[in-house]
């Protein structure tokens, strides 16, 4: 890593009113330069070796810190641990709930949606995340290997509507015959 990274990190750490330590500089530095969207503990292993001892409570308080100060973003999944992402331009995620993997999805017109006027009441938005739960290409690969249930169901889903559409069209089929 280069001097002048740290250097411009130090600035808007200060810009913030925080204190500049080399535990902010790194742990920012890691996360701007990851786009796998680590948990506390995840980021806790991987900067231990830049950070020899640094312990749990001050990656936890650190990443605390910083998306309070909108630094970095939160993203709380609905089951499972909270993740980081130090990318703060406005996207959306695309979490895998088997193995839990996050994407970044990039498309502006989610985010232009309006809000009924109805539903306003005053209401300020300061900020809206869209996250889109499903399965990961990697792990649907994994299942139809396997002949998994959930990966064959996908699959299998399709079918009933096919034939009730069948059905359907005999039926409208005889419908205009009568
Ligand atoms: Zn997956
Ligand atoms: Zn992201």
């Amino acid at each position: 890593m280069i001097q002048g990274d740290y250097e411009e990190i130090a600035d808007m750490l200060r810009s913030h009113g925080l204190q500049v330590t080399s535990q902010r500089i790194l742990i920012y530095d890691y996360l701007v330069h990851t786009n796998k969207h680590p948990s506390a503990q995840q980021v806790f292993e991987d900067v231990f070796e830049s950070l020899p001892g640094i312990s749990k409570a001050t990656v936890y308080n650190t990443l605390e810190t910083l998306s309070t100060h909108g630094l970095i973003q939160k993203i709380n999944p609905q089951s499972g641990v909270t993740r980081y992402d130090g990318n703060t331009s406005v996207h959306s995620h695309l979490i895998c709930t088997e193995c839990h993997r996050i994407i970044d999805y990039f498309d502006d017109a989610l985010f232009s949606m309006q809000v009924p006027e109805t539903l306003w009441t005053g209401f300020e938005i300061k900020r809206t995340c869209v996250i889109f739960y499903g399965v990961c290409e990697e792990c649907r690969n994994k299942m139809e290997d396997r002949g998994d249930k959930k990966g064959a169901k996908a699959t299998r889903q399709v079918m009933p509507l096919k034939r009730n559409q069948r059905k359907v069209d005999a039926w409208l089929t005889m419908k205009v015959k009568e």
